[in-house]
């Protein structure tokens, strides 16, 4: 099933290690907080398609993991985006 991968703002820290972790998924913005970032150039710390983002799935799973406050989230869901179950924090 599709995963996608958001961060919690009011979480994060800018601990920075998702950034460290995978480069080609997460950077700090402006305000030092976690953002994702996009195959189309965009950012955002909302939910992405995992197909929207350059990265592997191992990768993305290891910074979630990596974050000390679990302020990265991952969601297993259906065809038509919707949730299913939320894979990391588990
Ligand atoms: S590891 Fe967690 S706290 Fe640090 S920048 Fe990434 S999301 Fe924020």
């Amino acid at each position: 099933m599709p995963l996608k991968v958001k961060v919690d703002r009011r979480l994060c820290i800018g601990a920075a290690s998702c950034v460290a972790v995978a480069p080609n998924t997460f950077e700090l913005d402006s305000e030092g907080k976690a953002v994702i970032k996009k195959k189309d150039g965009s950012q955002t710390s909302e939910f992405v398609s995992y197909s929207d983002i350059n990265d592997t799935e191992t990768n993305i799973e290891r910074a979630a993991k990596s974050c000390p406050v679990n302020a990265v989230v991952i969601i297993e869901v259906d065809e038509q985006g919707k949730e299913i179950r939320q894979v990391w924090p588990q």
